[in-house]
Order: structure tokens, then C-alpha cells, then sequence
């Protein structure tokens, strides 16, 4: 039968967003009971999460990974207020939403900053970067997302990074839904600080988010002290955590004890190299598939990212966004609207507890979805070779 499906819809749905995004079952599992804060279990689950990220991270005596409860937002906003002194000024690359709000948190902190802003399909130009830098020397830091998951566009990171470095100024990287799976090694790549959160390409589950700081960094800030929020102060759950082994607010227990899970399959599975060769499978069966079914996507090859993929919508009149969501949604696989400010364009992600299978079961659902919507897709014109 053609449209059965490959899932039993009674499962739970999988997850194919940027999240929330799917954990496996024994990360879930590892939440089933409750620790108190001073618990020495839970105490050197912190300690061990913290040194795994700064290894992870290739930061291992220079670095210090800081937690902080809040979805990755919350530490995006900390980083700033803690890095960027009251008389910095941050230069913010932006080609996306998330870049976006980097913006609108330098407002409401109120730093002096400037922008450089890309179309949401094209990658940041570090040629562009140097140039900015060089016109103004108040710049201090530098802001950039890795991977900007509204598009999925893959920013040069090392490339920009090298730019900021030669230029004598600080680098601050939103790297939520690229660390653990794309490579950033803090010996190659300088930067002051780096953000992602529990629940991306590390698979942990949501409620905590962190920042890999460079230790010298993290001394400087502390000397300054431009903090705008108590909550929000690197400086102060950092020194707390580091004195006491302990949360300085209420512990986030249960979300700790799954990312210690998360992590011990992150390296189960070979750690950023394996966990990025499964996504770019994934990447490539998705992408394959799709263009087979006649959709587009919105970026060129060279410049997607392994994370998440935006396709164009068909221009049929029976397509609907809404029914093929919740087509998809009984099929168990949930995907996500768009989220680009011009092209009409919807997402399917490549990250969290998903293999290739998931994707190819998806393919499938999406396959049924179309003849019953009964939309047709005109295949987008083959690349026309003059001799
Ligand atoms: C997910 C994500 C964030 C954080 O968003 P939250 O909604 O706060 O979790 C920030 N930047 C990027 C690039 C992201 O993908």
C-alpha cells in the first residue's frame, strides 16, 4: 500500500525542526529522577558536562564553558552584555533572523553598534567584514552566526574569524545549531566567546544554554563589568559554579542529567566528525529526495549547511501549506513554516535523533501528501550549458 505510512502515528512524531528537536529514548529515560542540588552525583554531572563542552569545544586550558538556564537567547543576550563593554561597539553580520536578533538585543542592552547585512541566501563576505573594520575603529567585537538556521546558510566562520583577528578585534559566535556537529576548534578559530544550547546538534533537551568563553577573556569582562542583568551575569554563574560546584538559582536538575546522557552519546557516536557525517547524510538523502519530488531549494549547494534545508513551495494552486502540515503531522513527521522575510519557502531539518531511514520515511510521507493534495510540481528547469 502505497500511503501507508512508514511510522505508526501513534509514536511520538519525530521532530524534523530546529527545534525543539528529537532526543533519543535514554536521553529521556536519564530524566526519571530527581537529584537535589548539592547531591554529589548531580555536582559532578556539572562539573563533568562543563569540561566535556570545553573539550568538545578544543578549549581544554584556555577555555571555560558557563551554563545558564533559558533557551539559547538567553545566552546570546548574556554574551553581549557580559563581553561588549558600555563604551564597546559591536558590528553585527547579519543574513537571517537570528542575526537579526542579535540587533535587537544590542538595543535593548544598549550597546553602540553598527550592521552588515546580506541577502537571506548568500553567505556572509568576510572581504565586506574587513573593510567595516577598517573604516571604523570604534568596533570592539564582532558578531556572527554560524549557521543561520532561518535559511540554513552556512556562514566562513574561519574566514571571518582570521578578518576580526588581523583587524585586533573580538569575535563573539552564535554557533547555536552548528556546535557538536560543524567544526569550530577554539585553537584555530579565535573568539571571545561562543553560544549554543542544550537541544541542537547535541541533542540534549531544552532549558539550558551555554557559552564557551575564552578564560582571558572572561578576566577582562570581569574587570569592566558592563553587565545590564543579574540572571543574565556570565561573570557571576560562572565564579559561583566555579566556587561551589553548585547552580547559583534553582539547578535545572533533570535537563542536566539528560545533556550528561546526550553527551556520552555524542561520543558514542564520534563525536563533532560522526555526529556531522550522520547530518550530512541526512542533508543529502533530504535534498536528493525532494529535488527528485520537483521541490527547489533556496540555496545553492556550496553554501547549505548540513542543519536544516529551505524549499521553495510549489507554485501549483492546489498547494497548502497548512494541509501538508498536518498531513505530515498524522504521518508522525512535523516540519516548520518558513521563515525568510521574501521567498514563500517552508523548512525540513536534518538534525537531533533522526538517520537517514527517518529521512527516506519522510520522503515518503511527503510523496503520498502531494498525490492526495493532488498538487503537481514542475521540475525547476535543468542548468542550461552554453558550449
Ligand atoms: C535556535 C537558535 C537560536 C536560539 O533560539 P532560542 O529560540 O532562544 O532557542 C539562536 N541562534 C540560532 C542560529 C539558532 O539556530
Amino acid at each position: 500500500m502505497g500511503d501507508s505510512p512508514v511510522r505508526d502515528p501513534l509514536d511520538e512524531p519525530l521532530l524534523l525542526t530546529p527545534g525543539p528537536l528529537t532526543t533519543s529514548r535514554s536521553v529521556k529515560e536519564a530524566m526519571l529522577r530527581d537529584w537535589g542540588a548539592r547531591d554529589g552525583e548531580f555536582m559532578a554531572m556539572n562539573a563533568r558536562v562543563r569540561s566535556r563542552l570545553v573539550e568538545l569545544a578544543g578549549g581544554a586550558g584556555t577555555h571555560e564553558a558557563i551554563l545558564i538556564q533559558g533557551s539559547g537567547t538567553f545566552a546570546n543576550e548574556g554574551v553581549i552584555g557580559t563581553f561588549v563593554p558600555r563604551d564597546g561597539k559591536l558590528l553585527i553580520l547579519i543574513n537571517g533572523a537570528y542575526g537579526r536578533r542579535i540587533r535587537q538585543i544590542a538595543q535593548m542592552v544598549g550597546r553602540a553598534h553598527s550592521v552588515l547585512e546580506w541577502p537571506e541566501d548568500t553567505a556572509v563576505d568576510p572581504a565586506a567584514v574587513a573593510a567595516a573594520l577598517a573604516a571604523d575603529p570604534e568596533i570592539t567585537h564582532v558578531s556572527m552566526v554560524y549557521c543561520e538556521t532561518t535559511s540554513g546558510v552556512l556562514n566562513p566562520l574561519a574566514e571571518v574569524a582570521a578578518v576580526v583577528a588581523a583587524a585586533g578585534r573580538r569575535l563573539l559566535i552564535d554557533a547555536m545549531s552548528a556546535f557538536g556537529a560543524l567544526p569550530c576548534d577554539a585553537q584555530g578559530i579565535r573568539y571571545d566567546a561562543l553560544v549554543s544550547s542544550f537541544n541542537k546538534c547535541l541533542e540534549g533537551v531544552p532549558g539550558v544554554a551555554f557559552a564557551i568563553c575564552r578564560r582571558e577573556a572572561l578576566e577582562e569582562a570581569a574587570r569592566h563589568r558592563s553587565v545590564h542583568s543579574h540572571v543574565l551575569d556570565l561573570i557571576d554563574q560562572w565564579r559561583y559554579m566555579e566556587r561551589t560546584g553548585q547552580w547559583r538559582f534553582t539547578a535545572p536538575t533533570h535537563v542536566i542529567a539528560a545533556f550528561d546522557r546526550a553527551l556520552s552519546e555524542h561520543a558514542a557516536e564520534g563525536n563533532v566528525e560522526g555526529r556531522g557525517a550522520r547530518y550530512r547524510r541526512n542533508c543529502q538523502v533530504l535534498v536528493e529526495g525532494m529535488r527528485a519530488l520537483g521541490f527547489g531549494t533556496l540555496l545553492a549547494d556550496v553554501v547549505q549547511a548540513p542543519i536544516i534545508v529551505t524549499f521553495h513551495t510549489p507554485s501549483d494552486p492546489r498547494w497548502d501549506f497548512e494541509a501538508f502540515y498536518d498531513s505530515l503531522r498524522r504521518r508522525g513527521y512535523v516540519i516548520y513554516p518558513g521563515k525568510l522575510t521574501k521567498a514563500d519557502t517552508f523548512r525540513i531539518g536534518c538534525i537531533g535523533r533522526i538517520s537517514e531511514t527517518d529521512i527516506r520515511g519522510a520522503l515518503e510521507a511527503i510523496r503520498t501528501t502531494l498525490t492526495e493534495m493532488g498538487v503537481r510540481l514542475t521540475l525547476p528547469a535543468a542548468p542550461t550549458h552554453s558550449a
